[in-house]
Order: C-alpha cells, then structure tokens, then sequence
C-alpha cells in the first residue's frame, strides 16, 4: 500500500469514483496476454496514466483520462481495446464491424493513434483503419467492406461515410474521445453527439483530454456512464 501511495503522491495522481483498484506499477502485473505484453516490450514501466488507469479500463468501467501531451496516453486505451477485441473475438464474434473507435480531432493526431493502433494490432491479429478527409474516400470504403476491429477518425469524414452507408458502427462497444477538449475547442461537438447517437447505448466509454474544462465535463457527463476520472498533474481548468 505505502508503494502505491507514494506512487500516487510522486506522479500527483488523483482519482474520482467509487472503484478502489491498485494501479499497474510493471507491465507484468497487468494480466495482459503474452501477444499484447509483446506490444510493450521496448518500455521499462507503464506511464502513470496508464498505470493509473488500465485496471479500470479493464474491468469494463468508463473512465475520463486527464494527462499533458506526452504522457502515453495512446496506449492507456489502445492495449486495453486489444484485451476486449480479443476476448470479444474469442466469443465468436467475426463480423467484420468495428469493436473499437477511436474519434480524434486532427488527421495528425488520427494518424499518429493509428499507427500505434497498427503496430499494436499486428502483433494480435486486430486490423485497423485510419479515416480522415482530404483525401479519395474509395480506400476507405473498401477496408471498411474487407473489415476491420479498430476505426481510427476524425469526426467529419467518418459521419460521410456513416450517411454513405459505408460504415457500420452498430457493433462498437469500445469507444475513445481523444484529445476531447480540443475536439470541443474545434467545433466538433455536433459532430461528436451523432457519432456517439450510432453507437450501442452499452458500449464502454473512455474519453481522454489535456484539460478538464466545463464543456469537457458535460460531453462526460451525457455519454458516459458512471465514469472514474483519473487525472495526473494539476491541469488548467
Ligand atoms: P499522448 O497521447 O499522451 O500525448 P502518446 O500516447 O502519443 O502521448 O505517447 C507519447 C510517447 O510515449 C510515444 O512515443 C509513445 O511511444 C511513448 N510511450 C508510450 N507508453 C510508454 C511507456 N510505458 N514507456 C515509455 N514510453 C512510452
Ligand atoms: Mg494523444
């Protein structure tokens, strides 16, 4: 206990909710399959937001992720959304709709979350696509018809192909808002609310910000249920 409370203290780690679990200190103790670890094996410890907050992502929470530019947050959702393709997976289900969904505000920002996505996927047999606009829509609508576990988006291309009939998001039930305060900041919150609207009402929820602004809080609080909130630092409000 003494650890785990010096590691809270020493990273300023402050966690909201009812869920009392002990954070991951070392990879090994996360309870990831042997495939997934192997995802991680160029890192000597998990960051403190993702020590902080994979054992609730895992245990099916939502869960709002508080961290500044850097901080690994990537990987705080991506090796979590693995484990529920996996099992996901396992339990048969092989329809070729996306499991998980990641919306982003940026191409850059998609792409970067995408690439970490493939890498990461590649080693556990989960396929992936990254979606944004400027460019031919064709490709896209043809992974999406091949099939893929994880979409990686930003949010004005993927409704396109959603209004298009290209997208099925009705099998979603891993779902990540990145970098939510800046999707706000951008203008994307009508955007974000249709997209949660094609989603299952049962999914899993995560949503990661820099901040936690008002309008932060009340996009948490209308699509995530019961959510944790792990913040590390002291970010502006
Ligand atoms: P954020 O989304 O919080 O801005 P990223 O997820 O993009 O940050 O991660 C920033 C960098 O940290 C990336 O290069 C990533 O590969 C690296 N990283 C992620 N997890 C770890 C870890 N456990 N140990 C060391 N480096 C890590
Ligand atoms: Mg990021």
């Amino acid at each position: 206990q003494s650890t785990i409370d010096e590691f809270y203290k020493k990273h300023t780690i402050d966690i909201q909710g009812d869920l009392k679990l002990r954070p991951i200190l070392e990879f090994r103790h996360a309870g990831l399959p042997s495939n997934i670890l192997e995802v991680v094996k160029n890192f000597a410890n998990p960051t403190p937001i993702q020590a902080a907050t994979w054992p609730i992502t895992l245990s099916g929470r939502d869960i709002v992720g508080i961290a500044e530019t850097g901080s690994g947050k990537t990987l705080a959702f991506t090796i979590p959304g693995l484990v529920h393709i996996a099992s996901k997976l396992k339990r048969g289900n092989k329809s070729g709709k996306p499991t998980m969904l990641v919306v982003s505000p940026t191409r850059e920002l998609a792409m970067q979350s995408a690439e970490q996505a493939e890498a990461a996927g590649k080693a556990v047999g989960v396929t992936s696509i990254c979606v944004y606009g400027g460019v031919d829509k064709h490709p896209q609508r043809k992974a999406f018809q091949r099939g893929v576990d994880i979409v990686v988006a930003t949010p004005g291309r993927l409704i396109d192909l959603i209004n298009e009939g290209s997208c099925d998001l009705s099998e979603v039930s891993f779902m990540v808002l990145d970098e939510a305060d800046r999707m706000l900041d951008d203008g994307f919150e009508n955007d974000i609310r249709a997209i949660m609207g094609y989603t299952p009402k049962d999914r899993q929820t995560l949503m990661f910000s820099a901040t936690w602004p008002e309008s932060v809080r009340k996009l948490a609080s209308d699509f995530l249920n019961k959510p944790m909130r792990v913040t590390i630092g002291s970010p502006d409000l």
